[in-house]
């Protein structure tokens, strides 16, 4: 048999690299299940793979330039394996493959294959087409079928904590944001589908599903009797149903998609965390209109309230962005004022950063660099206190922690509280999986120091 007809058995490495979300994260592990039939093993550095996936982000600045040149970097390393008598794939995927497909061809011409986010299903068709023809691939469609249906089965177990796909694409169109052209607009899975998977993922060992949708609460997937839709909190319900699945966590939210069920939900299911990311970019009406976003600060307030209402433990986190075109200082004072409002358990905020093709990169006003930079450092002053206070808020009580793998010491796991935070504790490694009481000790720089509160024997 010669080495091209034993074909798929055959180990050839795949080095992926992912920029940006969780979401991105997830679709890097289907792209890794899609072409593991195909002989394709993920393997830890680029050199010498077989083929090298760039799964790019589209959100920050610069996004481009840093795929053309991570691809740069990458040239040399396909020129000696082609020069070898081997061959390099080089595939770019993900939202700035989506947004510049046609640019990253005439820019890098080297690279094989350029592969929007609803096209994975696909890829060793696009594999199998840029092997045989030398020639790029560029699919860049929104194809009318949904890429979930044409997916396998996860393969690979992703550990104690998954993440599991419910909704994809985003119809909000916010003025800033390029999601909805890169991504597509809204779908969502069936939700038998759904509840197959988490299934599966729990009987691969995970005890803790993130639900990731780029608009997650907008979520509206058929309903296993096919009478109707679920909405994010029906769905809840019923996940939290499955045996051995310890927490239910979702990202990312928009305040204007959460319903009664939704606020129920945190009230009734114990396993939904307590800790919700729930972005409100600004604290001032006028740039939430200029935004887009469809809701005034009071509104956010409200949802807040609500939920609050509903689960009096529930802590928070959010994005912001500072120096929006038109921001002015009052504006942003009522952004500082809904923060301190609020009182964020964490938060990630970013400089206004125009992207090509939204409608805010072509507003007047746009802000200068050097306010944006003065206003995202007293804001970013702010958050971190107030994560500071959270932390330290958090010692001396007590908190079930799930351990997901071992820590930095000898005998140490590391886990997550409910609020996602870092906890370390000497723990035998059996616990890994398993939801422990601790007792939190010390608030360190980037977690928790913990005690275990059940009489086990740890070596010393
Ligand atoms: N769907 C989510 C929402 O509605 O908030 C998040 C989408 S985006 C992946 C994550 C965050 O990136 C946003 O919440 C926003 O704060 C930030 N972001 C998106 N576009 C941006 C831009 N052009 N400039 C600065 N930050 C941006
Ligand atoms: Fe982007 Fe989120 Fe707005 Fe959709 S809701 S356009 S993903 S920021």
């Amino acid at each position: 048999m010669t080495e091209e007809n034993q074909g798929h058995r055959l180990t050839k490495k795949l080095y992926i690299k992912t920029y940006g979300c969780q979401m991105n994260v997830y679709d890097s592990a289907r792209m890794a299940d899609v072409l593991a039939p195909l002989g394709y093993a993920p393997a830890a550095a680029p050199e010498d793979a077989d083929m090298v996936i760039l799964n790019t982000c589209h959100i920050r600045e610069k996004a481009a330039e840093k795929v053309f040149s991570e691809l740069g970097r990458l040239r040399p390393l396909q020129a000696r394996k082609n020069g070898q008598g081997g061959r390099m794939i080089l595939a770019v995927a993900g939202c700035v493959a989506q947004a510049e497909g046609a640019e990253i061809v005439a820019r890098a011409p080297y690279v094989d294959i350029v592969l929007g986010p609803q096209t994975y299903h696909r890829l060793p068709e696009m594999v199998a087409q840029a092997a045989r023809a030398g020639g790029h691939v560029l699919d860049t469609d929104f194809p009318a079928e949904a890429k979930f249906d044409f997916l396998p089965e996860a393969a690979a177990p992703q550990g104690v904590s998954a993440f599991l796909s419910v909704q994809e694409g985003c119809d909000k169109f916010c003025t800033f944001c390029v999601v909805p052209y890169t991504r597509g607009a809204e779908f969502s899975r069936p939700a038998a589908a759904i509840i197959a998977e988490a299934r599966r993922l729990v009987a691969q060992g995970a005890r803790e599903i993130t639900l990731l949708g780029q608009n997650v609460n907008a979520y509206r997937g058929a309903a296993p009797d096919g009478a109707g839709g679920w909405g994010l909190g029906r769905l809840i319900r019923a996940l939290a149903e499955i045996e051995g699945l310890l927490r239910l966590r979702y990202t990312t939210s928009h305040p204007r998609d959460v319903d009664d069920a939704l606020v129920a939900a945190h009230r009734d299911v114990p396993t939904l965390m307590p800790f919700l990311h729930l972005p409100v970019q600004s604290g001032s009406d006028r740039v939430l209109a200029a935004m887009n976003r469809r809701h005034k600060a009071d509104d956010y307030r409200r949802v807040i309230d609500r939920l609050r209402g509903a689960r009096v433990d529930i802590a928070f986190s959010s994005d912001f962005i500072v120096g929006f075109p038109g921001e002015s200082d009052a504006d942003f004072a009522a952004t500082l004022d809904l923060a301190r409002e609020i009182g964020y358990a964490q938060a990630f905020s970013f400089k206004y950063s125009p992207r090509p093709g939204t409608p805010a990169a072509l507003m007047p006003q746009q802000v200068p660099e050097a306010v944006k930079a003065e206003r995202l450092a007293a804001l970013q002053a702010l958050l971190a206190e107030q994560q500071r206070q959270f932390n330290a808020a958090a010692v001396g009580r007590e908190m079930p922690v799930l351990f997901e793998k071992r820590g930095r010491h000898q005998h140490q796991l590391v886990g997550r509280s409910p609020y996602l935070q870092a906890v370390h504790a000497a723990a035998p490694e059996r616990l890994i999986g398993a939801l422990v009481p601790v007792r939190l000790v010390r608030a360190e720089a980037n977690s928790l120091a913990g005690e275990m509160l059940l009489s086990e024997e740890v070596p010393a």
